[in-house]
């Protein structure tokens, strides 16, 4: 399945060029236009779905082992300190390219990326209806 109009469609099929480090069958793996920090690239199935809601299983699966590889190996590349995944679903989120990727961003000790939130405190009446409309 691909979507005409979809850039990461493009890109995925080599339509597009783009940095890649590492292809196989099922995923691109690309260096993001506008990195967070040095070496921050986009893990990109070839198969178009909007986001993980509707990633297929298997693919999900694929795509956190993949993620494991490649951070395992670019850490050594990079020198990097840390890594953060990261995977947007829908605009409130944070979504702009609306074909499913997962953000592997390189931390650097003391570095301004600008990931995180402020804690809240989880309230009871809060855990008590998540967990009750689960049941
Ligand atoms: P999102 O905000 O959807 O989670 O992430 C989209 C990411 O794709 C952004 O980090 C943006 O910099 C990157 N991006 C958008 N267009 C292109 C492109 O044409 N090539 C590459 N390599 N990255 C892109
Ligand atoms: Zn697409």
């Amino acid at each position: 399945m691909k979507d005409d109009n979809c850039i990461f469609c493009k890109i995925a099929a080599g339509e597009i060029p783009s940095a890649t480090l590492y292809e196989d069958e099922d995923f691109r793996v690309i260096l993001d236009l506008g990195p967070a920090s040095k070496g921050h690239a986009l893990i990109i199935p070839k198969e178009h779905y909007r986001n993980l809601y509707d990633l297929d299983d298997g693919l999900a699966s694929k795509a956190l082992v993949l993620a494991k590889r490649m951070t395992v190996r670019l850490k050594e590349i990079l020198g990097c300190d840390g890594y953060n995944i990261v995977q947007n679903n829908e605009e409130a989120a944070g979504q702009t390219v609306f074909h499913f990727h997962m953000h592997m961003i390189p931390r650097y000790q003391g570095d301004k990326v600008g990931l995180g939130w402020h804690m809240g405190k989880l309230k009871e009446e809060d855990k008590e209806e998540i967990l009750n409309k689960l049941k």
